[in-house]
């Protein structure tokens, strides 16, 4: 499963690497107009949905070399990424993902 290395030590560094970035450009969230409230820090199981996470532009499932790439990753808010990530699976059959 976990072959892209998103949930490993060198993992957990370019998602921490990746929330500083964003919160020193106070980056919007990528699927709505709300603000991310920086000061929740990055998302974690059970926590606010509406924090700060790491949002791959191009899904680790089609481009596993990217999972880690710091310019694949830009931020969401967790309850909006998640919302995506169940219709991502569908989508991402198909249609190419946005690029910015
Ligand atoms: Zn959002």
């Amino acid at each position: 499963m976990a072959t892209d290395g998103w949930d490993t030590p060198a993992g957990r560094r370019v998602r921490m690497q990746c929330f500083r970035r964003d919160r020193d450009n106070n980056a919007k969230c990528r699927w709505c107009p709300d603000p991310i409230d920086y000061s929740l820090g990055p998302y974690t199981r059970g926590g606010n949905v509406w924090a700060w996470s790491p949002e791959h532009v191009k899904p680790r499932s089609l481009y596993p070399h990217l999972a880690l790439d710091p310019s694949n990753i830009v931020a969401a808010h967790f309850h909006c990424n998640a919302a995506r990530g169940t219709k991502a699976g569908i989508d991402e059959l198909g249609t190419p993902s946005e690029d910015f």
